[in-house]
């Protein structure tokens, strides 16, 4: 059976992409008997969508950075 560590780290990498038949039934197996697991992996799902609907958000443009301010950050981010 798989640990709960494992199952977290497949949860996430499911994702990303799909997992293969045998791994996803003992993932399953694994959720059914642990309520930990369960829960985590509904959090990873609630924090994906809310993820993926902040990136429809459309800013104001008061909201926005102006080019100047974006111009001296990508100065400091790139003399890191
Ligand atoms: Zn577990």
């Amino acid at each position: 059976m798989l640990t709960c560590r494992e199952v977290s780290r497949l949860i996430s990498d499911s994702l990303e992409h799909k997992l293969p038949m045998s791994i996803r039934f003992k993932m399953r197996l694994h959720l059914v008997m642990c309520k930990n697991c369960r829960t985590y992996e509904m959090n990873v799902h609630i924090m994906r969508d809310i993820a993926k609907n902040l990136s429809d958000i459309q800013l104001p443009e008061t909201a926005k950075l102006s080019d100047e301010i974006k111009a001296r950050l990508e100065k400091i981010i790139a003399e890191r």
